[in-house]
């Protein structure tokens, strides 16, 4: 990019908000995938105000921008694969205001989940999606990405808890969506559809979201049977007998094995895990718990172990958000994260198909996920040097994909196309449907300027 566009932008955000520096726009051309991309310039703007006039210079001069959290995306949402300008909202982090009578707060997109999250407890509220990731993974991005995580099998996704935006739109304009209300039929629902765009409709500045009381007490148990199918078949049955768990993971041998090495933590050796969560009030819980490790039991738990303390139950659960970083032990250089999502009554044969594709194709894919919601995790490892495991490394997530979406599935739960997913876009949708989609696009976005060639096939 020009140099005086560089200090055209320097004139918008003030010359400590923006950064050419090689070291900065490596970092930020890039997320914890393969996907690579390079940036011309990092901006952090403080205002909406800000925002807005970034979106109309880059408007009228045609540059790409993109929005851009903390950069935690598993697709390759954020990286700028076309040059440009990457708009980082992690300077825009106040939480403006905690309604507790209206069970609703407003934050700057920048504000990390954690945060969130510690500001609420002291109120005895909380809100409860939360990615593994929740410690760094900005709201904004999880509103752009519709981000799920461990608690999404009873509490939803971020969708089902934003009540209205502040965005800016790719020309500059500031529209403000949604209402203060828990129900509106007023007009189309903007929130909805900008909720999960990927950063390709709008730069989301302040969301105000919806929170609920904690909890009074809340038991974690984990179950061990000799194969993943056989922990599906009992995620299953729990669901259908209408338990309604707050947490159902899922583990496989390989990924307990990691964990125990990256942790140095002793989980004991089998073909799969479950770790199941209940809250609620205690007596309810208690009961749900017993009734869990009955049905477990009849689908062929090996061992059941209960954690002693609330401390084994937080260990428990941060083993679990390691899960990813634990891989690399295994000591590849690449990961492809898929993100396949399937009925819930075809989990368990999905857990068997990944194994066998695993299998077929001589290759690791560590699986571990949400079970409970059928949002599964197979992590396709191998060796970027070895072409001939990258070839089957290709082959074997072409399959996996192909498996989920003929079981009735969607190619992402959770984490997005972005650019990894692009190439399989097609599989689950059809043309007319993704020709409306680019109808909308084109709408909010005329000169493709914002996160362009995310999402859709054939940007090529
Ligand atoms: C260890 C680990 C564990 C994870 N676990 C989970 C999990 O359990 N569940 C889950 O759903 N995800 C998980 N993720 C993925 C990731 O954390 C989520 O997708 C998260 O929502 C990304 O937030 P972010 O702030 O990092 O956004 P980024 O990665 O920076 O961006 C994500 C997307 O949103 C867009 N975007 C970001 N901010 C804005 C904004 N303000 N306005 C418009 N668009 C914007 C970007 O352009 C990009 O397309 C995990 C990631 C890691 C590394």
């Amino acid at each position: 990019m020009l140099k005086e566009r560089v200090d055209e932008l320097a004139a918008i955000v003030g010359s400590e908000n923006i950064s050419a520096e090689p070291l900065q726009l490596e970092v930020y051309s890039r997320d914890p995938t393969v996907i690579r991309g390079t940036a011309d310039v990092v901006v952090w703007p403080r205002s909406v105000e800000a925002v807005s006039k970034i979106m109309n210079f880059a408007n009228k001069t045609k540059i790409p921008v993109y929005p851009r959290g903390a950069g935690s995306s598993l697709c390759g949402g954020p990286v700028p694969t076309r040059r440009g300008i990457v708009l980082s909202l992690e300077r825009m982090n106040r939480i403006l205001e905690v309604d507790v009578d209206n069970l609703q707060f407003l934050a700057e997109a920048g504000v990390s989940i954690r945060e969130i999250n510690d500001r609420l407890r002291p109120h005895g509220l909380f809100i409860p999606p939360d990615p593994a990731s929740e410690v760094a993974c900005t709201i904004g991005g999880c509103v752009a990405n519709n981000a799920g995580g461990i608690h999404a099998v009873k509490y939803g996704t971020f969708r089902d808890w934003v009540l209205g935006l502040e965005v800016v739109l790719p020309t500059g304009e500031i529209v403000s969506t949604g209402t203060k209300t828990r129900k509106s039929v007023s007009g189309y629902d903007l929130t909805g559809l900008i909720t999960g765009s990927e950063g390709t409709l709008a730069v989301i500045t302040k969301i105000r979201a919806k929170m609920t009381t904690l909890p009074e007490s809340q038991m974690v148990t984990t179950v061990y049977f000799d194969s993943p199918e056989d922990a599906g078949r009992a995620s299953f049955s729990i669901m259908i007998k209408g338990l309604n768990p707050s947490a159902m993971e899922l583990l496989d041998e390989t990924t307990m094995g990691t964990i125990s090495r990256y942790l140095t933590m002793r989980l004991p050796q089998a073909g799969a895990m479950l770790i199941i969560e209940f809250d609620g009030h205690r007596d309810d819980v208690d009961k749900k718990i017993a009734a869990a490790e009955v049905i477990c039991r009849e689908e062929g738990a090996v061992e059941i172990k209960t954690p002693a303390t609330e401390k084994e139950s937080l260990e428990l659960w941060n083993a679990r958000k390691t899960a990813f970083q634990s891989l690399a032990v295994l000591g590849k250089t690449s990961i492809l994260i898929e993100d396949v999502t399937v009925p819930i009554s075809r989990i368990p044969e999905m857990l068997r198909r990944i194994h066998e594709i695993a299998q077929r194709h001589g290759i690791l894919v560590p699986t571990f996920g949400h079970v409970g919601d059928g949002n599964l995790h197979p992590h396709v490892l191998y060796d970027e040097e070895n072409k001939e495991e990258y070839e089957k490394a290709m082959a074997a997530t072409d399959d996996i994909f192909r498996t989920a979406v003929e079981l009735g599935g969607t190619i992402s739960g959770e984490h997005g196309i972005g650019v990894l997913k692009r190439k399989y876009f097609a599989l689950e949708h059809s043309q007319l449907e993704t020709e409306v989609m680019k109808r909308i696009k084109k709408l909010f976005d005329p000169n493709n300027i914002l996160n362009p060639h995310k999402i859709f096939p054939e940007e090529e």
